[in-house]
């Protein structure tokens, strides 16, 4: 399986060439040159497969050159019932993503049990897996430089935190992420893991990471890379509990399923479109946005208005507060016919802080054929439904999942299975649930009082030149 990129640049790239890296040369996204296809006989031996196992089953079809007993192995270690042990009471952690049923044909897919308790643990731990395999065969190292408002950053230092190879930089916005968030990051004592605290706004951090990265020469001599939502294996890795969700919500083969998904970068349901395009049959794909909610724009009018970061709301479902979705060119590649230049050409826009419309093309009126339909909330919304789902069906769930529980309610057709991804825990949103339900939610006993554990970070000002320093200092 090659990977090309999604403006044009067609060398061919095996998947352990594009892991450590980035984006493609030529700015673009990379996918591979083409999805493979599932047969009813895929299905019907993957039915009832364990996680691992059907894990296995999918990521060999893209990734092709890892042999495929190191493969096993790190797949193996990845989803074990232990790492995801923090499901809810009476399911079974060995599922790794258990299914629960609200109501017949309404359902939520766990996603969220790993170390985190947010659904990108599900690809980041694999990547810490796949990072140090591949560092060590190449007798390499790396240099992770990240920034995050709280989901991203944490659930990447629990992945590679004691990985070989494998330091971790990460940028936080001093003193505006939850006390929850601060613990789980700042608590680590991984000689391999360092925070950072910027005085400064998320976009403060983000613009240093931008900084350092576009530093050719710092980049290189201190091997910088990055292990953001537009990484390649994340996508990939995502795309398994898609058929897992799939089986759990099914009989038979012959049944189809709606997905409904709480986004933000677009990157889960990314993993769904590709299950979609592989022939899971998957029905409708449902993208559910908050006040942020230039997809669901996209989805309803053609028309792509990524907002100026001033105009971003900041809302009680953080982890989707974007303002361009870093991966929504990879659908709109699939959706162009796979046509690089026509996609180069729309992003050149972007990329000069415009819009796209296409309202009047041939390629939106194939839009129906992917499968997407969208729709948005609000905290309002999310109050209510995390309330409505409280009282109707006793189960607590965080801010992100009310929002695609609302949205999901508005596209749920007869008969048809509808999954809502469950992408965090509601420990992690503590305020909102307080202000839904008046009471706090439960957490896992391990994380008892880790508001309290001793803290470590470096608290800096927005000053590229003082991370750099920093960074150097500790790569010797
Ligand atoms: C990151 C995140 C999302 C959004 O996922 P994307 O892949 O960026 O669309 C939704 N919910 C939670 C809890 C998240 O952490």
């Amino acid at each position: 399986m090659n990977y090309v990129s999604t403006r044009g640049d067609t060398t061919p790239q095996s998947f352990c060439d594009i892991l450590l890296g980035g984006l493609a040369p030529d700015g673009g996204l990379y996918l591979p040159e083409s999805y493979p296809q599932i047969t009813k006989q895929n299905l019907a031996e993957w039915r009832e497969l364990p996680y691992h196992a059907l894990a296995l089953r999918v990521l060999e079809l893209f990734i092709t050159d890892i042999p495929a007993c190191d493969l096993k192995t790190l797949i193996d270690r990845t989803y074990t019932a232990h790492a995801y042990r923090w499901c809810r009471a009476g399911r079974d952690a060995s599922d790794i993503t258990p299914l629960t049923t609200l109501e017949p044909n309404f359902h939520l897919l766990e996603l969220s049990n790993g170390p985190t308790l947010a659904f990108k643990d599900m690809a980041m731990q694999l990547l810490g897996n796949l990072f140090e395999y591949v560092l060590a065969k190449r007798g390499a190292d790396i240099n992770i430089l990240g920034a995050t408002s709280g989901d991203t950053g944490s659930a990447a230092e629990y992945a590679m935190r004691g990985k070989k190879g494998v330091r971790v930089f990460m940028l936080s916005p001093h003193g505006k992420m939850s006390a929850f968030q601060r613990a789980q990051m700042y608590s680590l004592t991984d000689p391999n893991i360092f925070n950072i605290a910027i005085r400064g706004m998320f976009d403060d951090c983000q613009d240093i990471v931008k900084a350092v990265s576009n530093d050719a020469v710092f980049k290189a001599r201190y091997k910088i890379g990055a292990v953001n939502s537009i990484n390649w294996a994340r996508v990939a890795a995502q795309i398994v509990y898609y058929f897992k969700g799939y089986f759990e919500a099914t009989q038979t083969n012959d049944e189809t399923v709606d997905f409904c998904v709480p986004s933000g970068n677009f990157g889960n349901i990314c993993a769904g479109h590709i299950a979609r395009m592989m022939g899971l049959p998957i029905r409708k794909l449902v993208l559910a946005t908050n006040e942020n909610d230039v997809l669901d724009e996209f989805f309803r009018t053609g028309i792509y208005r990524p907002r100026a970061t001033a105009e971003t709301h900041v809302t009680s479902s953080p982890s989707m507060d974007i303002s361009k979705a870093s991966n929504f060119e990879r659908f709109i590649f699939d959706l162009m016919g796979r046509d690089a230049k026509a996609v180069a050409a729309l992003w050149a826009k972007v990329d000069a802080g415009m819009s796209f419309d296409l309202s009047d093309t041939e390629a939106l009126k194939r839009l129906p054929e992917f499968g997407f339909v969208s729709g948005s909330s609000t905290h309002a919304d999310r109050l209510a439904t995390i309330r409505e789902v409280w009282t109707q069906y006793g189960l607590m769930i965080d801010t992100h999942t009310a929002d695609a529980v609302k949205v999901a309610r508005e596209h749920r057709e007869q008969g048809i299975p509808m999954v809502v991804l469950e992408t965090a825990q509601p420990v992690k949103f503590a305020e909102t649930i307080q202000e839904a339900l008046a009471c706090d939610p439960v957490r896992p006993k391990e994380l008892e009082g880790i508001e309290a554990r001793p803290q470590v970070v470096e608290v800096m000002p927005a000053d590229v030149e003082a991370v750099k320093r920093f960074v150097a200092a500790r790569c010797v």
